[in-house]
């Protein structure tokens, strides 16, 4: 009799939690629950019209075709002007691969620069996908914790004493996802000095660079110097910025050889990403940016709101961050509480008990390596967050 026999690799590839939170809650609405997500790792907004308008007229003109594995000239020219002009940083078209999403884009590097034996070091909390991405090729995720205290960031001595013989790379993510932490241009500096010292190649996922607050100023950890550019992977794309994630268009800038190697990998893997998608991809980057600047505002509104409501919530602190679209509480006040008597031992059982309870959805903290937390996404309406956090209050005063 035949048994079907998946590869070894298999155990370490698990649905993305964050999908798998958003299909739950997803299933209680549609069966009448009147769920409120903050599941979800995307914009609420629509994406705005002069980029629908780029799309529909690609199609109308027929530019419905294969195009370079890597992308249209139009759209790596105005990925290269955007790096002039936003991060000080000079790319030729050699230099830049546009994919199917920034997590193409990454799994293309893992592919083409990591295997077995090499150390890739990943700050938690970390977004789900960079453990699992540099697992497949063969290569070990080292998980670094950045400290609660310390405004979920790494100091450049915890770096360095991470560093061993092995270690190929380092990922960061700033601002982040799942923590909003976003690091200062002084201390991406200092982690830049220790990888240019110590031959530690960045992989710099900058996807949230224009969700900043506060006056929060963003700098890539590529423009330091000629050097650190070398031995710097940037990673980003349209998906947050422009509301396009149902688009699917990433990209990467980086040394020559290692973009030609993933240009490979994509070419047989995807071939290039959608015609219509680059060319709606080259309006949202070229065209005018006041929607980005409305959505700004909009989340940072909803920022201090839900941040100011989940520490009024008893046994809940949480950290008013810099960046992205997500807040990061502290909940390990309630873990080893009971309900109805049965245990909330971890964020996994906290979130469950909240979806179930206070129809409210949320991700737990252990799925990005930071239990004890929860994320929650304010990619939703402000009467929504103060409805789902009147609830939370509620729900979590049942806990015993
Ligand atoms: C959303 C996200 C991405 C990329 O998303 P795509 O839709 O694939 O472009 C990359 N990194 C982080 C941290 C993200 O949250």
């Amino acid at each position: 009799m035949y048994s079907l026999k998946l590869a070894k690799r298999m155990q370490d590839v698990k649905e993305s939690p964050t999908l798998a939170i958003t299909a739950k809650a997803k299933a209680m609405k549609a069966n009448g629950w009147d769920v409120i997500d903050f599941g979800a790792g995307e914009p609420d907004f629509d994406t705005p019209d002069n980029i629908k308008e780029a799309a529909i007229k690609a199609i109308k003109a027929g530019f419905t075709k294969y195009t370079a594995v890597g992308g249209i000239d139009e759209l790596k020219d105005a990925i290269i002007e955007k790096f002039k002009k936003d991060n000080n940083l000079a790319y030729t078209r050699e230099e830049i691969l546009v994919s199917c999403g920034g997590k193409q884009s990454f799994f293309n590097l893992s592919l083409a620069f990591f295997e077995k034996g090499d150390e890739v070091i990943i700050p938690a909390p970390y977004w789900v996908s960079y453990p699992v991405m540099v697992a497949i090729p063969g290569a070990k995720p080292v998980i670094l914790p950045a400290r609660e205290d310390n405004g979920f960031k790494i100091t450049p001595d915890e770096f360095s004493d991470a560093i061993t013989a092995s270690t190929k790379a380092i990922v960061i993510n700033s601002p982040s996802n799942p923590t909003g932490a976003a690091y200062t241009p002084e201390e991406l500096k200092a982690i830049a000095d220790i990888a240019v010292k110590k031959g530690v190649f960045i992989i710099s996922d900058e996807i949230y660079e224009k969700l900043c607050y506060d006056n929060h100023p963003f700098v890539s950890i590529a423009s330091f110097s000629e050097e650190i550019k070398k031995q710097t992977i940037v990673l980003n794309g349209v998906s947050k910025t422009y509301s396009m994630t149902g688009w699917r268009i990433g990209y990467a800038a980086g040394p020559k050889e290692l973009i030609k190697a993933m240009t490979n990998i994509q070419s047989q893997s995807t071939s290039n990403p959608t015609s219509i998608s680059q060319k709606a991809a080259a309006e949202a980057i070229k065209g005018p940016q006041d929607a980005v600047e409305k959505m700004v505002v909009e989340f940072d509104k909803r920022r201090k709101v839900i941040v100011s409501g989940l520490n009024t919530i008893k046994g809940v602190r949480c950290m008013l961050p810099p960046g992205s679209f997500y807040v990061f509480p502290n909940i390990s006040k309630f873990l080893k509480k009971r309900f109805n008597g049965k245990a909330i031992n971890t964020s996994g059982d906290l979130a469950e008990f909240l979806l179930e309870e206070a129809e409210v959805a949320v991700v737990p903290g252990e799925a990005f390596g930071g239990e004890g937390h929860l994320r929650l996404a304010y990619a939703t309406s402000m009467e929504n967050i103060k409805e789902g956090l009147k609830r939370i209050e509620e729900a979590v005063k049942k806990l015993e």
